[in-house]
């Protein structure tokens, strides 16, 4: 398909890749089967043939696919990274690493719900063209409950609650005003408060699958904050004046900030050009506390250990 080398594909554990388009693998993850088949066989009533419910459930797969590519190639039109889009039961996930600005940021998240937007009168206008032509068959059934089903994953998707796209979007919106730390700060606690709520009405209704969608949605909610104060906190401390991360053009926090791939010794890996002073191992790179990137460690910069810089310089695996 294309004439340069091809990209790796990374393992997914539980989830076998099914194709590569523009450049991205789409994963389903094993449990998308399972419940596909307990969703068919309990929804087998409401079509004359059981094809009918596999043709419907087959639907929202694609209904959740062209969403997450709306994510994907939004994040890629403005310089991103996005490589993978993952399907689960409880929706799709695009990984998607748009860069650190507030504006390059809202319009990847932005871009998932609006391909539903995008999709309304499309099924909307199916839905009535066969209400008129065919009604009270299956496929009418099939068409009003493809349009609700794009209806309520764009309705669902945009509640301001961290880690669904509304949340993001409130985050990146804030973020114009406050900067990337305090949004982050503020949409992660509503979010916080949004999955309380929501775990209070799943177990009112007995809700199952509310109650794992808030669930996950607390768990997100939490391990973001705790990003959000880590990064605030990095962003209090003096900070290396002869680099910058290529991310988010913040430069590294003065401090033992980094700890070592090899021996897990902590080290300020901007201040001994990347050399362990425990075990003399070298690091090519060091993560940005404040994005998340990689920023290169300049060689030779202010090294007091100058041992080993030469050939054993290995790939720094993720330290931070
Ligand atoms: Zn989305
Ligand atoms: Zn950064
Ligand atoms: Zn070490």
């Amino acid at each position: 398909m294309s004439d340069t080398p091809e990209r790796p594909v990374t393992k997914m554990r539980g989830a076998p890749r099914i194709i590569r388009l523009f450049d991205i693998d789409v994963y389903v993850h094993w449990s998308w089967l399972v419940v596909g088949v307990l969703l068919i066989q309990s929804r087998s009533d409401e079509y004359a043939n059981v094809l009918w419910n596999i043709f419907e459930y087959a639907s929202l797969f694609l209904i959740v696919l062209l969403h997450e590519f709306g994510h994907a190639l939004a994040c890629r039109s403005v310089g991103g990274v996005a490589e993978r889009i993952m399907l689960w039961p409880l929706g799709g996930v695009a990984y998607v690493r748009p860069p650190q600005r507030p504006g390059a940021t809202l319009w990847a998240i932005a871009a998932g719900p609006l391909v539903n937007v995008a999709l309304l009168p499309v099924t909307i206008g199916f839905a009535f063209a066969v209400r008129t032509a065919a009604p009270h068959s299956n496929l009418e059934h099939y068409a009003v409950s493809i349009a609700f089903i794009n209806a309520i994953v764009l309705v669902f998707n945009v509640l301001p609650i961290y880690p669904l796209d509304g949340g993001q979007i409130l985050r990146a919106v804030l973020w114009f005003f406050i900067g990337p730390h305090k949004s982050l700060t503020i949409a992660t606690a509503i979010g916080l408060f949004g999955a309380g709520g929501c775990l209070l009405l799943a177990f009112n209704f007995g809700d199952f699958w509310l109650m794992a969608l808030a669930g996950f949605g607390a768990l997100s909610s939490w391990s973001g904050l705790r990003v959000a104060r880590a990064r605030a906190a990095a962003a209090q401390l003096p900070r290396h004046g002869h680099v910058v991360c290529p991310e988010c053009r913040e430069p590294p926090p003065v401090g033992r900030c980094w700890p070592c791939s090899q021996c897990r010794a902590p080290f300020d890996a901007f201040a001994q050009t990347g050399t362990c002073p425990r075990c003399g191992h070298v690091e090519e790179t060091g993560g940005c506390p404040f994005c998340g990137g990689r920023i290169p460690i300049p060689a030779g910069t202010v090294g007091f250990t100058a041992i080993a810089i030469s050939s054993e310089i290995a790939d720094a695996p993720d330290t931070l």
